[in-house]
C-alpha cells in the first residue's frame, strides 16, 4: 500500500475532546449545550442512530432529550412537537431522524425546525446560507469531510476536486462547502447520469465518494498520489461495512485514503456535536473559546 490513512477516528476523537472542554466551560457559565432528537415509529436502524447520538451527547457532557412518537403520528402532532422543542430553552439543537413512516412529508418537518437549532443543516434557511457563502450550519458529514482535509493539510485552494454523490445530505453541500470563496477548490459533482465517470475521477485531485454502491471506485479510476474520501457505507453480506471504494486496490495509487469504518462515519457524529455546540454559544450569546 502506497497511501498514507486518514484517520478519522483519532481526528473525531480529538474533535470530541475540544467539544467536551468547551462544553464544560459553556456549562459553568450556566449553559449546557442540550440536543434534541425526534424519533418516530420503530425502525430499528434509527433507534441505533439516535442512541449512538445519545451517546456522544453525554460523552462530551451535553443534554440530549429524545422525542419519541408512535409510527401512527399525525403531521400535524409532530409539528406541534417541534414547535414545543423550538420553543424549549434547554434546547439548543433539534433533530428529526430519518427516514419517517411514509404518510409523513418530511421536508415539511425539516421545513418546521427553527433555523437557529437546525444542527443537521437541513432547513432553507440552512442550505441557502451555505449556498450564499456564508454557512450558518452545515450538513455533519460534509462539515467533517473538510475538517478532515484541513486536518491533513490537503491543499484545496484550487484543488480539482470530483464528487461522485448530488444529495441535499453530502454531494451538493459539500460541493458548496468546498468551492465558496476562501476555501476555493474547482469542484465537479458528479451522479448517476455522468457521462464517463472514470475520465472525471481521473482527473481529479481530490475524489470524495457518496454514493452508496460498494467498492465502485477502483484503481484505474483514480491517478496517482490522488486524495480519496470515502462517503459511502453499504453493509455487505458478511454484516461489515463496505464503503464505495475498493479500498486494497485504490490504496496502492492513491496518496491519502479514508478507510471504511474509521473514515467519514466518526467525523459525521462528531460534527452533529460541533453544530449543536455553536447553536449553543451562538443561543446564549456567549462568544466562541
Ligand atoms: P443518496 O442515495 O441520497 O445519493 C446518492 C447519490 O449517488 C445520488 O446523487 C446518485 O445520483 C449518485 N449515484 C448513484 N449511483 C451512481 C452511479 N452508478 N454513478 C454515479 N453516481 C451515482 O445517498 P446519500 O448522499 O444520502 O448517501 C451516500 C452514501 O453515503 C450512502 O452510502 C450513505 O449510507 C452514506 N452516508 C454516510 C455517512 C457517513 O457518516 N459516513 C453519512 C451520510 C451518508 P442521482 O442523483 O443521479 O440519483
Amino acid at each position: 500500500m502506497s497511501a498514507q490513512i486518514i484517520d478519522g477516528k483519532a481526528v473525531a476523537a480529538a474533535q470530541r475532546d475540544r467539544i467536551a472542554a468547551e462544553v464544560a466551560d459553556l456549562t459553568a457559565a450556566g449553559v449546557q449545550p442540550g440536543l434534541a432528537a425526534v424519533l418516530v415509529g420503530d425502525d430499528p436502524a434509527s433507534h441505533v442512530y439516535v442512541g449512538m447520538k445519545e451517546k456522544d451527547c453525554a460523552a462530551v457532557g451535553m443534554r440530549s432529550l429524545g422525542a419519541r412518537l408512535p409510527s401512527d403520528v399525525t403531521q400535524e402532532t409532530l409539528h406541534a412537537e417541534i414547535d414545543r422543542l423550538n420553543e424549549d430553552p434547554q434546547v439548543h439543537g433539534i433533530i428529526v431522524q430519518m427516514p419517517l413512516p411514509d404518510h409523513l412529508d418530511e421536508v415539511a418537518a425539516q421545513d418546521r425546525i427553527a433555523p437557529e437549532k437546525d444542527v443537521d443543516g437541513l432547513h432553507p434557511h440552512s442550505q441557502g446560507q451555505l449556498m450564499r457563502g456564508v454557512p450558518t450550519y452545515v450538513p455533519a458529514t460534509p462539515l467533517g469531510c473538510q475538517v478532515l482535509l484541513e486536518h491533513y493539510d490537503i491543499p484545496l485552494s484550487g484543488a480539482n476536486v470530483v464528487i461522485v454523490g448530488r444529495s441535499t445530505l453530502v454531494g451538493r453541500p459539500l460541493a458548496m462547502l468546498l468551492s465558496r470563496k476562501g476555501v476555493d477548490a474547482t469542484v465537479t459533482c458528479c451522479h448517476s447520469r455522468t457521462k464517463d465517470l472514470a475520465a472525471h475521477t481521473r482527473g481529479a485531485d481530490i475524489v470524495i465518494m457518496a454514493v452508496g454502491v460498494a467498492r465502485m471506485l477502483t484503481a484505474d479510476m483514480v491517478r496517482e498520489g490522488a486524495v480519496v474520501i470515502d462517503v459511502g457505507i453499504t453493509r455487505g453480506e458478511d454484516g461489515k461495512l463496505v464503503g464505495d471504494v475498493d479500498f486494497d486496490g485504490v490504496a496502492e495509487v492513491a496518496g491519502w485514503i479514508t478507510p471504511v469504518p474509521g473514515g467519514v462515519g466518526p467525523m459525521t457524529r462528531a460534527m452533529l456535536l460541533e453544530n449543536t455546540l455553536r447553536a449553543a454559544r451562538t443561543q446564549s450569546g456567549q462568544p466562541s473559546s
